[in-house]
């Protein structure tokens, strides 16, 4: 028996539905396969800890989870606690704490589900975009002089380090090889940003030598949008910064459908700590309560953890009983059905033990 814990984090809005239907469905696996054990361990940390407590988690959280293999991670925010507080007390600390640098976006159109773009369905569209996830424009450096005044300025620093920029790229050079298509794609902004940017383009240069197997281009970020847009079978693995990639995957996720079905994993590819797993979407405050989330983006990250435990066959069993049910037309109403959170929990459940 492989035994592996998993410290869920549900946190807030629809975060603790999404993650009740992701345990139900390992649950369903451990069964299905007979010789994998999850020992899930929960924590009430977030919005409600902190209007109890005055902080979002424990001050030793994060000596807690580092014994733990993974993080299942739900959603933050909520509208009477500032982003910041929630934002900056949860989540960032364990991203940043656990140096998880590697931000990893899958998207593909799943079978059943319509992305807004016309004549562009499963198999048109199968990206992993790789966010670097720990410096760049969200670095936090920078600041206000004058303030309020005519001659204010305020400024806000991107940081690049070589070493920072190499390993994420590496690691994006990894991904590529591994998939069928080999490709890569490294987006900057390398003609009007003429520093970090020019840096990364260099870097990416440095590190394709590496990998004279992968095929791989460069793109600047605003090209990048009409690309994914008009010609998105021209893409296959994208490594971008910190902004680009948040900006680009949220436009992803869009033309995969609906954010509730997008899955990131945050990975510290050393495997010094756990990496965290979570749907790409935030607490959605006007659908909880209501039983109609949509659990899909948490099924999908809940496979990127399997493969980064190792457990590819239970991955790929999970990820082919959530196609069977999305195939199948049981969605909820994001994605244009009518089935609540629970119908597809149970209907992905069923796949999972009845099909081969
Ligand atoms: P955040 O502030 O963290 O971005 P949010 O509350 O603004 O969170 P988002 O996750 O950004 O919510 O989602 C925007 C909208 O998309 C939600 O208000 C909701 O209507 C819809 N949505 C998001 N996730 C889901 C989901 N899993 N199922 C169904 N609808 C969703
Ligand atoms: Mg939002």
């Amino acid at each position: 028996m492989r035994e592996y814990s998993i410290a869920a984090i549900p946190a807030d809005g629809i975060g603790p539905e999404v993650i009740d239907a992701g345990t139900t469905v390992l649950a369903s696996l451990e069964k299905r396969m007979g010789d994998i054990k999850f020992n899930i361990e929960t924590f009430d940390w977030g919005s409600d800890y902190y209007k109890r407590h005055g902080v979002m988690m424990p001050a030793d959280g994060l000596e807690t989870l580092k014994r733990f293999d993974a993080i299942y991670f739900g959603a933050v925010g909520a509208p009477d606690v500032p982003d910041h507080i929630t934002l900056w007390g949860l989540r960032l600390p364990i991203c940043q704490g656990f140096d998880q640098y590697a931000n990893v976006r899958p998207t593909k159109i799943l079978p059943g589900i319509k992305s807004p773009l016309a004549n562009v369905g499963p198999g048109d569209l199968d990206w992993v975009i790789i966010r670097e996830n720990s410096e760049g424009e969200y670095s936090g450096h920078g600041g206000r002089a004058h303030r309020g005044l005519p001659e204010e300025v305020g400024t806000e620093v991107a940081i690049f380090t070589r070493v920072g920029v190499t390993r994420i790229m590496r690691y994006a050079f990894k991904m590529a090889q591994s998939r069928p298509r080999k490709f890569l794609t490294v987006v900057t902004k390398s003609n009007a940003q003429r520093h970090g940017m020019v840096m990364w383009d260099e870097i990416a240069e440095e590190v394709s030598a590496e990998f004279p197997d992968v095929t791989w281009d460069k793109m600047l970020v605003d090209a990048m949008t009409v690309r994914m847009t008009l010609n998105p079978k021209s893409l296959d693995t994208i490594v971008a910064t910190n902004l680009h990639a948040d900006i680009l995957s949220d436009l992803a996720g869009a033309l995969a459908g609906s954010l509730g079905v997008a899955p990131t994993a945050n990975i510290d590819p050393q495997r010094r700590f756990p990496s965290m797993f979570e749907p790409i979407h935030g607490s959605a405050f006007d659908i909880t309560g209501k039983g109609i989330a949509n659990p899909v983006a948490t099924f999908w990250t809940a496979a990127q953890m399997l493969d980064h435990l190792g457990e590819h066959e239970a991955s790929e069993r999970l990820m082919r009983a959530v196609e069977l049910v999305t195939a199948a037309g049981i969605l909820t109403p994001d994605v244009g059905g009518t089935s609540t959170t629970k119908d597809v929990t149970a209907a992905v459940v069923d796949a999972i033990h009845s099909s081969n």
